[in-house]
């Protein structure tokens, strides 16, 4: 009985320790709501070279019947990201030219 009691007990501890490890991992995978700094690339949409950020997308594909579920990250820029409700309301300063050159010069010197 003691016996089976620690070795019981022992395969809990270590059930949770590989739950614990999972929600740990799945919390440091998660990505922040906002999207990120803009960056060099290349527009998903227009497929011009300029500032892009990168937008989580959801995507869902249907094969023989089964649906798998992934997500995709797709790089817009500013003319064709997808606006949110939030940012559309927020007053958000947009970047100047003067800025947007810097920007792009530092990209292009690898800065960012
Ligand atoms: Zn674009």
């Amino acid at each position: 009985m003691g016996l089976l009691d620690d070795g019981f007990a022992r395969k809990i501890a270590a059930q949770r320790r590989a739950w614990d490890m999972t929600k740990e991992h799945e919390n440091k995978n998660r990505e922040p709501r906002q999207p990120a700094a803009p960056k060099m690339g290349v527009c998903d949409k227009c497929h011009k070279e300029t500032m892009v950020r990168a937008f989580r997308s959801r995507q869902t594909d249907r094969m023989d019947g089964a649906a798998s579920f992934g997500t995709v990250f797709k790089h817009y820029c500013e003319e064709c990201a997808p606006k949110s409700r939030a940012q559309k309301d927020a007053e958000v300063p947009q970047l100047t030219n003067k800025q947007v050159k810097n920007l792009m010069r530092s990209a292009k010197k690898g800065l960012l």
